[in-house]
Parts: C-alpha cells; sequence; structure tokens
C-alpha cells in the first residue's frame, strides 16, 4: 500500500451519501486521501485520520493534512451533469420565445460560425458556473463543426481542465441538411463519413477509459431530424467497437414525434432502437415524450436518460416522465442542457426544478427532494456508465464532494438539511472537490481567475455575434 500525499477531512456535517439505502449523518466524517474516499460515518473523524496515519494505525505519515469544520454544512456527492452544449454559452438570452424546431432555425446560422477558440472562451465560462453550483462532472454534446474552425473538442477539454472538473464530452455530428429533409441548413452538416471519421479520432486523442479518468469521450449524432439513418446506425457500431458510451437527442417535443412518424412511420424511440441505439451504453437527452411502451424498452435494455427540466420549460416541450422512468429501473441523470435554452446553466439549481416540474404531473408525492438529490448525483453516474466510481459518498469512491452552507440567513433553522438543497434555494457552495482537490471554495473558483474567465467569455460571445450580423 502507498502512503497517500494528501489528506482531507470533513468533520461536523450533516451528510447525505446517496448510497444504495440511502444512508445520511446528521453530524459526520469524510476522508479522502489522494483522489480516494477512504472513510465516511457518523460521529467525529476516526483518530488515525486525524493523526496522519494509515486505517490500520500504522505511521504514514500524510505529508499534507487539511481538516475542513464541515459544521453548519450539508455534504453531498459532487453533482453529475448529463447534457449540456457548452458552446451555447456563446449565445444566452437569443431566441427567447421559440419552441425548439423555430429556436433551433434562428440559432443555427451563428453556431456554424464558431471555432474552437470561441468555444473554449464559452466553455470555460459555462463549466465554471456548473462547478459554482456543485457540479464535479461536466457532460457535453457538441455536435456543430464548422470547416476548418479547428479542434474545438481540444479546446472543451483544456477548459475543463483549467476549471478542475471531470469532463464526459462527446463528438457529436450532424449529416441531414434541409435540402435531405432536415431541420439544420446544408452549411451546418458535415458528410456522414468525415462524422464517422473524426469521432473515430476524437476517441482516440481524448478518450481515458482508466477507472480514475478525468476524461471520456462518447460519440454522438445530434437528433433524428438532423442525423441520417445511416450516421446513426454506423456510429453505433463504431462506438461499440471502440468501447465508449452513446448518446443523441429523443423524444424532447410533438413537433420531433410528428416529424419520425411522417418520415420513417415510428415514434422516436421505435426508429433509434432499429438502428440499434437502445441498449445499457447509450443515454438520450429529454425523453419528454415516452409512451409505455418506449419506458418499457428503456428499462428492459437499460438505456439511460439525460433529464434537463429548466430547458424543457424553457422551449416549452414539456415535462419528462421522470417518475415512472425511475420506478421503472431506467437510469435517469440530471442535465441543464445548452445555456441557450437555460440561461442559468447551474446544476444545483435543476435539482429543485425537477422535483417542482414533475410534482405538476405526478402529485405532491410523485417526485420526494431526495430522488432529485439522487438523479444529479448516483442516477447521473450510472447514466454516464460512472457508477462505480463517483456518484455516492462511500469508501473507494472517488474524492468528487460538495460541501454546501446552510447555516447562512437562506437556510438556518431548517427542519432538513437535504430540503435546503433540493427544495430551497441552491445553498452557497463552502467547498467542492473534484479527484480529491479544491476546485470551488467559500462560493469561487479556485483555480482560474473569475473575472478574467467572465471577460474573455463575453469577448467571444460579442464576437461570434458581429459574425453572425447581430
Ligand atoms: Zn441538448
Amino acid at each position: 500500500m502507498v502512503a497517500p500525499t494528501s489528506r482531507i477531512i470533513i468533520t461536523g456535517a450533516t451528510i447525505a451519501t446517496v448510497d444504495a439505502i440511502g444512508t445520511e449523518h446528521l453530524d459526520g466524517h469524510l476522508v479522502i486521501d489522494d483522489a480516494t474516499i477512504v472513510a465516511v460515518g457518523g460521529g467525529p473523524a476516526p483518530r488515525w485520520a486525524l493523526a496522519g496515519q494509515r486505517p490500520d494505525g500504522s505511521v504514514g505519515p500524510v505529508p499534507q493534512l487539511e481538516v475542513i469544520d464541515g459544521s453548519g454544512c450539508l455534504l453531498t456527492p459532487g453533482l453529475i451533469n448529463t447534457h449540456h452544449h457548452l458552446y451555447q454559452w456563446l449565445t444566452r438570452g437569443w431566441a427567447q420565445d421559440n419552441i425548439l424546431f423555430d429556436w433551433l432555425v434562428a440559432l443555427y446560422p451563428a453556431w456554424s460560425m464558431i471555432d474552437a477558440e470561441l468555444v473554449e472562451a464559452g466553455a470555460e465560462a459555462a463549466i465554471g458556473v456548473l462547478a459554482r453550483s456543485g457540479c464535479s462532472t461536466v457532460g457535453d454534446h457538441h455536435y456543430v463543426f464548422p470547416k476548418d474552425s479547428g479542434d474545438i473538442l481540444g479546446g472543451i477539454v483544456n477548459a475543463a481542465s483549467r476549471v478542475g472538473v471531470r469532463l464526459h464530452g462527446t463528438r457529436g455530428s450532424m449529416d441531414l441538411g434541409r435540402s435531405q429533409g432536415g431541420l439544420p441548413p446544408d452549411f451546418a452538416v458535415e458528410t456522414t463519413s468525415a462524422a464517422l471519421q473524426a469521432s473515430a479520432v476524437a476517441v482516440e486523442k481524448y478518450h481515458d477509459p482508466s477507472r480514475d479518468s478525468m476524461v471520456q469521450i462518447a460519440i454522438a449524432p445530434c437528433s433524428p431530424f438532423s442525423v441520417t439513418a445511416d450516421l446513426l446506425s454506423e456510429a453505433a457500431v463504431l462506438g461499440r467497437s471502440l468501447g465508449v458510451r452513446l448518446h443523441t437527442h429523443g423524444s424532447e417535443t410533438v413537433e420531433e414525434d410528428a416529424f419520425c412518424l411522417e418520415k420513417f412511420g415510428k415514434t422516436p424511440t421505435q426508429y433509434l432502437e432499429d438502428l440499434g441505439w437502445l441498449g445499457d451504453d447509450v443515454w438520450m437527452a429529454h425523453c419528454v415524450h415516452l409512451d409505455d411502451h418506449a419506458i418499457d424498452r428503456f428499462a428492459k435494455t437499460g438505456t439511460g436518460v439525460a433529464h434537463c427540466p429548466s430547458s424543457n420549460a424553457r422551449l416549452a416541450a414539456g415535462i419528462a416522465p421522470i417518475p415512472q422512468l425511475l420506478a421503472a429501473g431506467v437510469p435517469v441523470g440530471l442535465g441543464v442542457d445548452g445555456a441557450a435554452s437555460n440561461e442559468s446553466g447551474q446544476l444545483g439549481s435543476e435539482i429543485r426544478q425537477s422535483v417542482l416540474m414533475n410534482r405538476l404531473r405526478a402529485g405532491a408525492d410523485g417526485m420526494t427532494g431526495r430522488q432529485g438529490l439522487y438523479i444529479a448525483t448516483m442516477g447521473g453516474a450510472r447514466v454516464l456508465g460512472r457508477e462505480n466510481e463517483i456518484g455516492s459518498l462511500e469508501v473507494g469512491k472517488l474524492g468528487d464532494v460538495a460541501l454546501w452552507r446552510v447555516d447562512g440567513i437562506e437556510h438556518a433553522g431548517i427542519a432538513d438539511p437535504v430540503a435546503a438543497l433540493t427544495l430551497g434555494s441552491v445553498p452557497p457552495l463552502e467547498r467542492l472537490l473534484v479527484h480529491g482537490k479544491t476546485v470551488v471554495s467559500d462560493g469561487r473558483l479556485t483555480r482560474v481567475d473569475e473575472r478574467a474567465v467572465a471577460d474573455v467569455a463575453a469577448t467571444a460571445a460579442r464576437t461570434l455575434a458581429v459574425r453572425a450580423g447581430h
């Protein structure tokens, strides 16, 4: 056993572990050695931990020991975002009152003018905002690759690395332009072969399959109305041959249902299943309009869902049937979706949004706050295939944790600290650790200069607006 070089001990916090039986401690401790959780439980931290020794009591010593007083705080797993389009940070506030298809048509021309430098600038701000709202793992779906736009995925990887979060990026694609019956303009799409080739290159270049990986890449053709059947089926074969996950949008709107019925004579789920797109290595964003048969197929195949409640509300897409999906055993994670359809970009507040929206559909006991916390953590880990590494506070898991202050004016005296996060305003973030390292402290990003990140993102947004003639 190699002695750890650093140890972080959190004491005195209320802990929601989100383990399989929902263990919570009113006053507990957690110990992280290097990047791994080595102790979690009720009461004060064990003596060996505070003494810098190993769990068997032998002398460490641990060179770097930090003890964080977690009293007045709620400790949860770091939140996991399962769907985003980081580049959309550059087009927040555009097309404010449209449904999905009209909104996309309004935005495609500007998006087709992005490049790696602009995306990196927007992504860094978007990731920074996610981290400040408790998110330790950032899922992204990038599918716009204009000609000669440089290494866009590389820019996203750089941005995540600078802020300090775990990244689940994707190499997305579109190859069904308007002249072929698709929704995007022809100038915004690639050829099928170029998309497949670039997807393989992206996996080879950036995907790290190891247990404690900080960057993983999935293959992600965009949607049934912007991608050909050939690309969908060949991308699924490619992803499986490379051993990476598959991601796409599905069943987001009634217009998408109508499109699939008219073009293919099927629901989106039937269409995608016929092309190899249901399976325990697939996760799909939105899934608002699933009938009972589709929910059954998701459950039987282990297909995951990225639930994006604020975006679904912003575009008036509808309310995804999360309680039914959870009851059926479908892996469900939470996502912010792109910031062009969710100007907040914060993941912490999506927990409350999800619970409240689902209650409008399923009743006051239709979805609990703790179910909201579950999908934001362990559910997301299942969706991304990382359930053995992240998503809960258990010995052996990676040190991705969020420490929320619940004794301030917002939440002091609340009967249940977990309800502060799941039903109340997002509590101030005392600390976010990713891989055992501090990424946010006292609400501020620690590894980058927030002012500089904001300024660079604002300049990039203006540059894109000028390019797009706005
Ligand atoms: Zn999306």
